[in-house]
């Protein structure tokens, strides 16, 4: 017998990974170069040499009791030491070794900071359309995803409004996602800026403080000279939730971190809670090989042109085709409008012609389509075709 607590996640389990799948089953009845996959935000430009030359240079010359033994729950010294260095650097900042506790990518980063903040009934506002995961992993702590609606004029830009709106008594968070999966928006300093006052004063309201959750896993993806603002230059109360799964292509190795800034409330009561967090979630430690690899590789980059060739490629051949997109600033997704009322029904037409997408619904964001990037370039130019038959189907 399962728990209630998981029935609704399992009942609503991803509509992504089902499409994988069906992409898979597809790909078997008319050959894998005739499926164009869109459905799944996984890398597809490999890691760095730098990555594999330190993971050899690391086993072939390092202590391997140190390699592959315990540690201290917020990760290696040196590493979490090489990180606060590198954001200095970055971001004029003054971070130490301290303010890094090293996670098993965003995604434990982010049920770090939500197990050391939330208690059963507490709220975290979320802005639609949103990471489908933030729901399961508020809810792994019995508090509440609590939605604020897009803006009307379309930018998918966080409505400040609607967030003032939204907090109550119960809200400890605010999650943000900049660059953002599903859309490719990134918010800009005026956003940010609009954002840190209203969470000031709702902070002063309620009588304590909102934590500004930062999941950043694709800050160094942007495109065309965007700039993705340093959120805790602007609200001292910013967690940062950050992941090398996408701007080294990482995603198995399960690798990040949780930043928690000195100017935070109590901040070295959160530091400690939160890697005990690390410990009792049962990550224990973030896996050792990849941090001493990561240490020495926060210089590299995994191929970032490389999609955004492949998402201005799909934006044009989309939008010549007659849909509506929004242009794509960062990450790896393109946001389009469903030129049926019927997302599905669009989603389905489709997939007839062996193209798979993410029904915006799975992201809170009815009306549209998510189309992941991070694919061959050949798969895009291949689909073009059959998105400008659906185009015609629908008279665009
Ligand atoms: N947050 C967002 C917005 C994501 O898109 C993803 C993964 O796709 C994650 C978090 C989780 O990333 P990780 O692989 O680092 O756990």
């Amino acid at each position: 017998m399962i728990a209630e607590n998981m029935k609704p996640r399992v009942a609503g389990n991803s509509v992504i990974r089902q499409m994988f799948e069906e992409g898979k089953k597809m790909a078997q009845v008319v050959g894998p170069e005739n499926v164009y996959d869109f459905s799944l935000g996984n890398p597809n430009v490999p890691a760095p040499r730098a990555v594999s030359d330190a993971i050899i240079d690391i086993l072939q010359n390092e202590d391997p009791i140190r390699v592959h033994g315990y540690m201290s729950n917020a990760g290696f010294e040196e590493t979490r030491q090489a990180i606060a260095e590198d954001l200095n650097r970055r971001y004029g900042t003054a971070y130490r070794a301290e303010n890094v506790i090293m996670s098993a990518g965003a995604g434990s980063a982010l049920n770090v900071a939500l197990k050391t903040i939330l208690d059963p009934g507490d709220e975290v506002i979320v802005f639609a359309p949103y990471f489908v995961e933030y729901k399961n992993y508020i809810g792994n702590f019995y508090a509440g995803t609590v939605e604020v609606a897009p803006r009307p004029d379309g930018s998918f830009l966080p409505d400040a409004e609607g967030l003032r709106k939204a907090v109550t008594e119960k809200t400890r968070a605010v999650i943000v996602n900049t660059p953002n999966n599903p859309t490719g928006v990134v918010y800009p300093e005026t956003v940010i800026r609009q954002l840190a006052e209203i969470l000031t004063e709702e902070s002063e309201r309620i009588g304590h403080p909102i934590y500004l959750i930062s999941d950043e896993p694709y800050r160094e993806l942007v495109y065309g000279g965007a700039e993705v603002p340093h959120i805790p230059d602007y609200y001292d109360n910013t967690i940062i939730c950050y992941s090398y799964s996408k701007s080294l292509s990482l995603p198995g190795e399960r690798i990040g971190y949780v930043l928690v800034p000195d100017a935070s409330d109590d901040s070295q009561e959160f530091i400690t809670a939160a890697t005990i967090a690390n410990r009792i979630i049962g990550i224990v430690n973030a896996p050792s090989l990849i941090q001493l690899a990561i240490t020495r590789c926060l210089d590299a980059k995994a191929d970032i042109d490389f999609y955004e060739k492949n998402g201005r490629t799909l934006y044009d051949g989309l939008t010549e085709a007659g849909y509506d997109c929004l242009e794509p600033r960062g990450a790896f997704y393109l946001w389009v409008k469903s030129p049926d009322e019927d997302e599905d029904e669009f989603v389905g037409r489709l997939k007839k012609e062996h193209i798979l997408v993410t029904p915006g619904s799975a992201f809170a964001g009815p009306g549209y389509i998510r189309i992941s990037y991070c694919v061959a370039h050949e798969t895009i130019v291949n689909s073009l075709p059959g998105f400008r038959r659906v185009a015609e189907e629908y008279s665009l």
